[in-house]
């Protein structure tokens, strides 16, 4: 395809991170690299992506990817590692019966090869054991829908939050976690007057957008949302007419809610919110008719996940504010294909199509595949099911695109119980991760960029993912590799695909089998599609169904909102309002915010001589990283804002325990311990931590939160409480801290090469890239003897050596030069607070560093003395903390000074909340009042 001007065209396909599904424009480099942009006419972000987006063009490239299979140490051709799969399946499945194997699968799958696993595995190996990285992310949202709804239906479109007079956030921090959309509420904000209600035990980047922050006791939710439904029972603020003909059991459950919340002082002493802040929550979301609920993680990862969501939804269907332009709840799902994955069965309680395992849908989609071995009931859930393989009963595992190593509850014994595997085959496109590590075979898969099929996000909108760049060395397409083993296991009548196109058409029609209106998820409209039509296919919202979308172009219209003609997916036809369960000790209502560990299941390995347990452990995510890191850890400017693991604590209890801001601590818990830095934080309520999801064993030596986090989860979800771990933390010993500024390559596999086996003294480090290598941030506990063999053993190879050591100072500071070209850096001193190696990163791009000005090396400024610009705010153009200071201070005074004078916040918009933040303390300042 040619533009106007003969350059070639973008291609249109989708953001790969977050469940926004922001849609990009991708132009190829043909050099294996793409400038990226965002997608004006996609109707999820109309042009805007955040930092991760933005940045997708720094992650590209085939530095760190797998090419070829692997089984053991040994590259091997496809055929040969498709023989050993296949012929491994079928030798443990003919000693130990299907549900011996396993799959585990990810939110980043595109529908495509999402479908073809979830049928390999459900009707043709015969195993329910397929579940994936959703249920950590988004289960309980799928419970809560399905209990009331009578299916996991988003009944909401984004265009609600323009349209809204109230948007609530619940647990959700989306200023840095679904930015986008995040920046589309702040923008009706400005124009419409929308007020903002931001509800999070923790005060985050997102209360800075808030015109009332609830910093509610963790899990007490169902509390606070119950006296809502009371809140406006008692006003007279039902709507009758909607629940009388729509919705059924709302007398029990107003009276279970009376009982949950009590008075209105009752909800405040179990919320711990002020009275005052209840009520004007209360009045304004009683007084709103167009109020839009959004919820995300700090709802679902909750032993009480799903009774938070229903908690939700009640207070909705009460008012009969849901399905209508600007009212209704609306799940911020966290991954890209969390909800296409929903819709193919992914999860061990579905089978396909929005069916779950009741008899008819057994048969109806046994029919439809033409499959032999649909099991007879579901599959185990995330934690259950390496808990299966941790006991033996599970002996073969297929992870697909996901790192459970690093990122399931208990991680320490998930990496036990996996090398007990008889096999375990991993399917990636990176070729070392906590996870791939362990695998016997490893399957080299194509990456974003290179992907070709569709995605489901949020607001139930299906995109399409296209490929812009070729398949590197051998890496194939997952639906390729799975249709490839099963041709091999016997099926390959049922998985001849010709391509994507092929599935999606499979897929669609399944939706719409035997579908007499009871499913709503009917993809009809889109069974006929030609190969053509699916490459044109625009973005488009399910339900689509035959015969009743318009047409726009070559693609269909579908449904932006459903639910407001009373018309649910439950036996009844009606919405089932559903009362929490009864109060039990570990629910927010029974008082105690900590669950008590799950009996049974995975051991506890870590915990040995742990600190008092008495802090509550909650987790998540910081505005530049996704997930494991395996993506945006390539990219140098996403490791500027933040670049270190980090435990997050009120000023209060740093205090009482000894912890200073900069310096280590090493959090425990009855699972295991990391080994973090301190960061102490107003926006922490007193008891409670705070660490990031995102470091591995990969880039920090103590970051795996994992490893932590217990495995309780919700009893209808099956979804892990990620929030609410009990920890304890105390400090970690260290003389020296500093950083290490290496040549790419100088530093890998151990970021410090031999000198950590060498020095034992090294108690932590994390590492992060620049443009030319690699910064790894350390501290020793060592004496200064210590020290300068550290310093030594780092610079062994260089040709030229700048060196200060003052043992007296306990500062030293070295450079390493080879042909007058930079090679090492390396900065200790006893303070935790570091000088930024932001310039010293620049040095390294040059050729050659000039006898003049080497000394500036270990000065770690230019000799000029122009200032450091201190830690990166804003990613885009790299604008330190310094510089936007210094713009306040000469009289910037709101976020488009701030941008006029730095350009920070003027690209993505991804750092306006930090800003905001920074304008707000400002102003705090006594100088600012006079
Ligand atoms: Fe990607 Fe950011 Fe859009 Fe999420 S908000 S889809 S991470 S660009």
């Amino acid at each position: 395809m040619e533009s106007e001007i003969g350059a070639p065209s973008p291609v249109l396909t989708t953001c790969p991170y977050c469940g926004v599904g922001c849609g990009v424009k991708a132009s190829p480099d043909g050099g294996g690299g793409a400038r990226i942009a965002g997608d004006e006419s996609h109707p999820s972000n109309f042009g805007r992506l955040c930092s991760k987006g933005s940045a997708l063009g720094e992650t590209l490239g085939l530095g760190t990817r797998l090419l070829a299979p692997r089984i053991g140490d040994r590259d091997v051709p496809w055929d040969a590692a498709l023989d050993h799969v296949a012929a491994e399946l079928q030798r443990i499945r003919a000693a130990h019966g299907p549900g011996s194997i396993a799959f585990y699968l990810s939110g980043q799958l595109l529908t495509e090869d999402y479908y073809v696993a979830n049928k390999l595995a459900k009707g043709f190996i015969g195993t329910p054991h397929v579940d994936t990285n959703s249920r950590l992310c988004m289960a309980s949202t799928v419970a809560g829908h399905r209990r009331a709804f009578g299916a996991d239906v988003v009944p909401q479109s984004y265009a609600d939050l323009e349209a809204a007079d109230l948007v609530v956030l619940v647990g959700s921090n989306a200023a840095w976690c679904h930015p986008v959309l995040y920046q589309r509420i702040q923008a009706a904000r400005g124009t419409r007057g929308t007020r903002v209600v931001n509800i999070d035990p923790r005060r985050t980047a997102t209360a800075e957008g808030a015109d009332l922050h609830l910093g509610l006791r963790p899990g007490s939710d169902v509390v606070l949302w119950a006296g809502l439904l009371v809140w406006l029972a008692d006003q007279g603020l039902f709507d009758w007419r909607y629940i009388g003909d729509h919705t059924a059991g709302l007398p029990k459950t107003l009276a279970d809610a009376r009982d949950i919340a009590g008075t209105l002082t009752d909800v405040a002493a179990a919320t711990d919110l002020a009275l005052a802040d209840i009520e004007r929550f209360y009045s304004w979301w009683a007084g709103t008719e167009r109020v839009v609920s959004c919820f995300s993680q700090g709802v679902n990862q909750s032993v009480v996940g799903t009774d938070k969501v229903n908690a939700i939804l009640n207070c909705h269907l009460a008012t009969g504010r849901i399905g209508r332009e600007g009212c209704g709840p609306l799940s911020f799902t966290g991954q890209p294909n969390a909800m296409g994955g929903r819709e193919v069965g992914g999860l061990a309680n579905m089978l396909a199509a929005h069916m779950a395992y009741a008899a008819a849908d057994r048969d109806r989609v046994a029919r439809f595949w033409g499959a032999p071995n649909v099991p007879t009931g579901e599959g185990h859930k995330a934690v259950r099911l390496f808990d299966a393989i941790a006991q033996g009963d599970i002996k073969a595992l297929w992870v697909i695109g996901t790192n459970p190593a690093v990122s399931l509850p208990r991680a320490d014994a998930v990496r036990d119980a996996m090398r007990k595997l008889e096999l375990l085959v991993v399917s990636e496109n990176v070729a070392a991760n906590d996870t791939i590590d362990l695998a016997g075979v490893r399957l080299p898969a194509a990456a974003w960029g290179e992907k070709d099929g569709t995605v489901t996000n949020s607001e139930r909108r299906i995109s399409r993912q296209r490929a812009f760049l070729p398949l590197p060395g051998e890496v194939r397409h997952d639906w390729w590799i799975l249709s490839q083993v099963a041709a091999r296991l016997g099926y390959g009548d049922a998985f001849g695909y010709d391509g994507p196109a092929a599935i999606f058409r499979e897929h669609a029609r399944l939706s719409a089998f035997e579908n007499d209106g009871s499913r709503v998820f009917d993809l009809s409209g889109l069974a006929d599609l030609s190969d053509a039509g699916y490459q044109a296919l625009e973005p488009v919202q399910w339900p689509v169904r035959r015969g009743e979308a318009g047409e726009r172009g070559s693609s269909p219209v579908g449904t932006a909102r459903l639910f407001a003609d009373g018309a649910f997916a439950t036996s009844t036809g009606r919405a089932q309002f559903v009362s929490p369960l009864p109060a039990r000790p570990e629910s927010a209502a029974g008082g105690a915010a900590v669950p008590p560990d799950a009996a049974g299941g995975l051991p506890a390995t870590g915990g040995g001589g742990m600190p008092q347990a008495t802090l509550v452990l909650n987790t998540g995510r910081v505005r530049d990283q996704w997930h494991t890191m395996t993506r945006t850890g390539l990219s140098p400017r996403l490791s500027t804002h933040i670049a270190e693991p980090f435990v997050e604590i009120s000023a209060g209890d740093a205090a009482r325990l000894g912890l200073a801001q900069g310096t280590l601590a090493r959090v425990t818990s009855d699972h295991g311990s990391a080994t973090l830095k301190v960061l102490v934080s107003e926006g922490m309520r007193p008891g409670e931590l705070f660490v990031p999801i995102h470091w591995s064993g990969a880039n920090s030596s103590g970051g795996r939160i994992g490893a932590l986090v217990h495995g309780v989860t919700d009893p209808w979800s099956g979804q892990p409480d990620a929030k609410a771990t009990r920890a304890g933390i105390a400090s970690v010993r260290a003389t020296h801290y500093g950083f290490v500024l290496s040549r790419a390559g100088r530093c890998a596999p151990s970021p410090i090469g031999d000198a950590t086996a060498r020095l034992s003294a090294v108690v932590y480090w994390a590492r992060a890239p620049f443009v030319d290598g690699d910064v790894t941030f350390v501290a020793l506990d060592t004496d200064e003897a210590g020290a300068g063999r550290f310093v030594d053993a780092l610079l062994a190879e260089a040709g030229d050596r700048l060196t200060i050591a003052d043992s007296s100072s306990g500062l030293y500071r070295a450079a390493g030069l080879d042909g007058g070209r930079l090679e090492t850096v390396v900065f200790l001193g006893r303070e935790p607070s570091l000088p930024s190696p932001d310039w010293l990163k620049t040095r390294f791009s040059e050729p050659v560093i000039a006898p003049g000005e080497r000394r500036a090396l270990l000065a770690g400024r230019p000799a000029s003395g122009a200032a450091d610009d201190g830690p990166v705010v804003c990613v885009c153009y790299q604008v330190g903390r310094k510089r936007i200071d210094a713009a306040m201070a000469d009289g910037a005074a709101s976020t488009e000074a701030i941008g006029c004078a730095t350009r920070a916040g003027t690209n993505c918009g991804s750092c306006i909340p930090e800003l905001k933040r920074m304008l707000g303390a400002c102003a705090r300042l006594p100088h600012a009042a006079e």
